[in-house]
């Protein structure tokens, strides 16, 4: 497979995922799903990175690549809640800390097994 033709796949696929992604995780999805799905959709995401990085650069990836991918996806994974309340996606502004408060209705984001409020 040549390197245009790779190219375009893996632009066409990272343009399909940021939509899934949008319309999923941003969109009116359960909040149960968001959970459900937000492991699977990182790492099926940083696995696809890095099969069509190793494409584009014929297998030589350097060496840091691979962990610099584990992290982004440690922390995508850590630093990402779903408002129990509000279904919202909540992400932290810093690599460090989790988001603790809903940005968008308030609701605590650290009482995971509290009832959610009724409407
Ligand atoms: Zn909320």
């Amino acid at each position: 497979m040549g390197s245009n033709m790779v190219s375009t796949i893996f632009a066409i696929s990272w343009a399909i995922l940021f939509v899934l992604g949008l319309l999923i995780f941003r969109g009116h999805a359960p909040v149960g799903l968001k959970r459900k799905l937000w492991a699977p959709f990182t790492i099926g995401s940083a696995i696809l990175f890095v099969l069509f990085s190793s494409l584009l650069l014929r297998g030589r990836l350097p060496w840091f690549f691979y962990p610099f991918v584990v992290l982004i996806v440690f922390l995508n994974l850590r630093n990402t809640r779903f408002c129990e309340t509000c279904g919202s996606m909540q992400t932290s502004r810093d690599l460090i800390s989790r988001p603790r408060f809903c940005q968008k209705c308030g609701h605590d984001l650290t009482a995971l097994h509290e009832a959610p409020l009724p409407k």
